[in-house]
């Protein structure tokens, strides 16, 4: 608890402080984040589906430097809004995501030099265009969607083919993706995680027949447990993984000796 900075903030917000300070239960706040001295969040609006905060402080990291939000009351920095997120960083900094190396490098950059940047990445490596199509952590503008993230996992499996020498790649991607989920459930965008994990199950399930390894089912069935996990109260997600355990196998002494799956 950072004493010093929420007698600060008070200071600085006269009486949006009370109003920031009632945005803290509930959902409101997300994405949170805090690079150096500087806290940056959003809060989900009234007029506007979302306001993006921005906080720095001073060298003591105990008082506002500046700030501002895009909320109709923020260009100064005194609406409810910045209180809030500066009293989530004095209570709560595990809410926060520390921005270091490369993510706190991306953040500096330009909304048309992302663009560029992720067009070059696809043009070099094909394989992400996939992830292009679906909605990503803070990303604020799709609706959850099953499908897109079905469509994903299925690309995925379509461009590894079903060699057993492609595996290892395969299921590091299909970790990677899962990933994803996690990251959006730590912001809490817990309908986009809910839709990932959902999309990714089925993929798995309904691709898993083409690959009768043991070794690589249990990969898969290991996967597949973690989206179950995620969708508590799913009767369907228990159903995915009965019906991964149903499909047939290859005896182990048939299988090819040594499955590199990393
Ligand atoms: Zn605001």
């Amino acid at each position: 608890m950072k004493t010093a900075l929420i007698e600060a903030l008070k200071r600085w917000s006269g009486a949006a402080f009370d109003r920031g300070r009632a945005l803290l239960s509930g959902d409101r706040l997300f994405d949170l984040r805090v690079e150096a001295s500087t806290l940056r969040g959003a809060a989900r609006g009234v007029r506007q589906a979302w306001y993006a905060i921005e906080l720095e402080l001073d060298e003591t990291g105990e008082a506002p430097r500046r700030a501002r939000c895009t909320c109709p009351a923020g260009a100064d920095g005194r609406c409810k809004h910045v209180p809030a997120l500066g009293l989530a960083w004095a209570t709560t900094p595990g809410r926060f995501t520390v921005l270091t190396g490369i993510e706190a490098r991306l953040h500096r950059r330009s909304y048309e030099e992302l663009v560029s940047m992720v067009a070059l990445m696809v043009r070099t490596h094909p394989e992400l265009e996939a992830l292009t199509l679906a909605p990503v952590p803070g990303g604020h503008r799709e609706a959850p969607s099953v499908t897109r993230w079905r469509t994903v996992a299925d690309d995925v499996f379509r461009r590894h083919g079903d060699d057993w020498t492609a595996v290892a790649g395969l299921v590091r991607e299909l970790e990677s993706v899962r990933s994803l989920g996690d990251d959006f459930n730590r912001q809490g965008e817990r309908a986009h995680a809910a839709a990932l994990y959902e999309g990714l199950m089925d993929s798995v399930v309904a691709n898993a027949s083409r690959f009768p390894w043991p070794d690589v089912r249990s990969r898969f069935r290991a996967m597949v447990e973690q989206c179950v996990q995620q969708l508590p109260g799913r009767p369907a997600a228990r159903q995915a993984l009965a019906t991964l355990e149903s499909l047939p196998l290859l005896t182990p002494r048939r299988s090819p000796k040594s499955i590199a799956v990393a």
